[in-house]
């Protein structure tokens, strides 16, 4: 379980998240969604101490966020963005590694887990984990940036607009193949997206942010039978 109790940020004047109170349960799939601008992002990376909150607390699984070692956040919490971030000049396999490398794993487990993983997200390894990052389509970059985000293999994983940079087509394909690999890991997922229709086919449940506050929680099936 991860608590967000009256968590605010700041920047300058502008207020861009403002007393949020959010609960993130254990092995689901919560949606973040709100237009531009509400304080998604900044939410998201508040999560993974990219950002420090001005005020408020991030408890997890009742524990302080400040208060664990940072090679511990970094083993539990996968974090995957739009535009997936990969390293142009590493290998696939290699950009998968990323954290295995820095806790230091032997080379021969980094090789099979990154295997593991591209398996996992439906890439070949043999065709795959000696390209570059500019020799994949954007959705095999997703897929690569999926696979990097689970390979240490952390409970917690944080998604900002992982599917944003693709066609239609393909990030309905994505979304599909990630709800199958959530089905067979049981993350627990935080998923920052701004298009409803992504919300309603991934998300357990939906909190709608509007100008840094959050608006409502709820199960996704109790917004889809009240309509
Ligand atoms: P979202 O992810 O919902 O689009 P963000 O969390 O990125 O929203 O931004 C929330 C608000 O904070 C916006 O008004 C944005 O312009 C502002 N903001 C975000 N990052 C910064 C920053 N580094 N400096 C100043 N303002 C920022
Ligand atoms: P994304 O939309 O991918 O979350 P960012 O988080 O970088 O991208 O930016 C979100 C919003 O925050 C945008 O509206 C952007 O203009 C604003 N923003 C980001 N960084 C700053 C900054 N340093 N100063 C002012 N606004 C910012």
């Amino acid at each position: 379980m991860i608590e967000c109790i009256e968590l605010t940020k700041r920047y300058g004047e502008k207020t861009a998240v403002n007393s949020l109170n959010l609960m993130i349960e254990d092995g689901k799939i919560t949606v973040l969604i709100g237009p531009s601008g509400c304080g998604k992002s900044t939410t998201i990376r508040m999560l993974n101490r990219l950002i420090e909150p001005d005020e408020g607390d991030i408890l997890y699984n009742g524990k302080h966020i400040r208060d664990y070692q940072p090679e511990a956040l970094r083993r539990s919490i996968g974090y995957v963005i739009q535009n997936t971030g990969l390293f142009p000049h590493w290998t696939v396999e290699e950009n998968i590694c990323t954290v295995p490398r820095l806790l230091g794993w032997d080379k021969e487990k980094q090789k099979k887990r990154a295997e593991e993983m591209l398996t996992l997200v439906g890439l070949k390894p043999e065709t795959y984990s000696h390209k570059y990052p500019a020799q994949l389509s954007g959705g095999e970059a997703q897929r690569v940036g999926v696979a990097r985000a689970l390979a240490a293999d952390p409970p917690v994983i944080l998604m900002d607009e992982p599917f944003g940079a693709t066609d239609p087509i393909t990030r309905a394909r994505l979304q599909t193949e990630f709800l199958e690999i959530q089905k067979k890991l049981k993350k627990t997922v935080v998923f920052v997206t701004h298009d409803m229709e992504e919300a309603i086919s991934l998300a357990d449940s939906i909190a709608i942010m509007e100008s840094g506050k959050l608006i409502m929680h709820k199960k996704t099936e109790e917004i889809l039978t009240e309509e």
